[in-house]
């Protein structure tokens, strides 16, 4: 049966345009549906304008640091609009970018949402359009738990449009978007408090960068509240919706807030798909299910990114479009490798890793040894800055492998791409050690470890 497309992707975000353009590129003849702005939420509501924001609100904190160099400011003022409506202008030109590129690639670009009417055909706006192949790449969306004065809260969405800054702010949970958003908000001036329901921060990473970030942020003036969770929220005064919020707590303390930031995750983004009509089938929180070549139950669908509820995180999208592209033209196998995907968390002091926790090292039963620093960064000989960081090195014993490789500090997440690198090749101890520091840098004390 002849199809008006090779290939139909529904969302223009990493994954969706890097598959569209790569697949069109090749000859296929490839159409993308994208609701909202291109992109998807690493450029619009996601990686991009927060990486903005954080070198915002890094100077912040750079003012002060800086007259201990010589630097006398006054007069200080932080104008939150500009930075929004700046950061809005550079998201455009981004979404022009994306634009240009499908269309050099020749991939017809259709604006709308797209919903299944079966496993070859989608609508969009009423208008039906057929596929040999269907790629789900819609994402995730943050998800806030329903409670009395849940509709009182705004998701990280929000955070990128707000019209004005509070000055006081609540960031509930305790991954990823609430360490960014409270380090975030904190540097910009807001008076931030952070609460989260568990024992420490950022679970899954390694216990001692949790505790070592958790006792960073509080330094930097972060209100770090653990084992601590909302019961209910209420409008201070009923009659000025936008006004400030009574929070009440568990443990029964009652706090208001201008704002309140809820970033307790993030769901795929399958709701209005229709995906039943394909059959498709979904498991938890309504992540499509995949086999290892992205191929849904529905033979002719394929789904990767977000919306798979796998990694969570743009890099890996792109690849595994990639790697998906490799799968339809060449008929090779995919064997995506999800080990050693280093990440970084854009928090202040930021966080990178790479490989494997000492937690996670033990739960697989290996023998290694550990290598573990922490100091003060040069820079705060002089900044009067009280910030430390902290690095760790995991080794295997029976090969001698770097297994694992975290820090905390300024530049983590730079310094951990290129220990990506070496992780991916198999780098041993010993080739850590014979390798030159550069110097001085903080970097180096990863390769002059005892
Ligand atoms: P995460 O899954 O990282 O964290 C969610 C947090 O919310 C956890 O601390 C969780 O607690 C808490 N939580 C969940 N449900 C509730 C609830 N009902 N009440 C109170 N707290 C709750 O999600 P994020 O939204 O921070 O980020 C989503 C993903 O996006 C990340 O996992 C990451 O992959 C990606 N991302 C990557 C970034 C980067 O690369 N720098 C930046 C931002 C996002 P608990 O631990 O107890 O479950």
């Amino acid at each position: 049966m002849a199809y008006q497309y090779d290939l139909f992707v529904i969302g223009a975000g990493s994954g969706g345009v890097r598959a569209s353009r790569v697949a069109a590129s090749k000859g296929y003849k490839v159409a993308v549906a994208e609701g909202s702005a291109l992109g998807g939420t690493c450029v619009n509501i996601g990686c991009v304008p927060k990486k903005l924001f954080v070198y915002a609100s890094e100077y912040g904190h750079g003012f002060d640091e800086a007259a201990g160099f010589g630097w006398k400011h006054e007069g200080l003022q932080f104008n939150w609009s500009v930075l929004r409506d700046n950061k809005t202008k550079e998201i455009e030109r981004l979404n022009g970018i994306y634009g240009n590129l499908l269309n050099n690639a020749g991939v017809e670009l259709i604006s709308g949402f797209a919903s299944f009417v079966d496993e070859h055909t989608v609508m969009v706006d009423g208008k039906t359009y057929t596929a040999e192949r269907i790629l789900i790449a819609v994402g995730a969306k943050p998800f806030i738990p329903e409670f009395q004065g849940s509709d009182l809260v705004v998701s990280s969405n929000e955070m990128f449009y707000l019209d004005e800054l509070p000055k006081k702010a609540l960031v509930v949970g305790g991954g990823y978007i609430a360490v960014e958003f409270a380090g975030i908000l904190n540097g910009l001036g807001v008076e931030t408090a952070l609460a989260y329901r568990g024992d420490q921060l950022l679970r899954g990473f390694d216990e001692d960068v949790r505790a070592f970030a958790s006792e960073e942020y509080a330094k930097s003036g972060i209100d770090v509240r653990l084992n601590t969770d909302v019961e209910r929220i209420e409008l201070l005064d009923t009659a000025n919706p936008n006004g400030a919020r009574t929070v009440h707590f568990k443990d029964g303390h009652s706090e208001t807030f201008g704002l309140i930031l809820y970033a307790t995750g993030r769901v795929p983004n399958v709701a209005s798909l229709a995906l039943e009509k394909a059959g498709v089938e979904t498991g938890k929180n309504g992540a499509v299910i995949i086999d290892k070549n992205f191929t849904t139950s529905a033979r002719s669908v394929f789904a990767l990114g977000d919306v798979t509820d796998n990694i969570q995180l743009t890099p890996v999208a792109i690849k595994e479009a990639m790697a998906l592209i490799d799968y339809w033209f060449d008929g090779k196998q995919v064997d995506f490798d999800y080990d050693n995907i280093p990440t970084a968390v854009f928090s202040q002091p930021a966080i990178g890793t790479v490989g494997l926790s000492e937690q996670e090292a033990e739960k697989r039963g290996l023998d290694f040894r550990v290598y573990q620093t922490d100091f003060r960064p040069m820079k705060h000989t002089l900044s009067g800055g009280t910030a430390r960081s902290l690095m760790k090195l995991l080794v295997n014993n029976a090969d001698d492998k770097v297994i694992g490789a975290h820090m905390v500090g300024d530049y983590s997440g730079e310094i951990i791409q290129g220990l990506g690198i070496a992780l991916k090749a198999g780098a041993t101890k010993a080739d850590f050690d014979a390798t030159v520091g550069v110097h001085p840098t903080s970097a180096e004390e990863f390769v002059t470890f005892t």
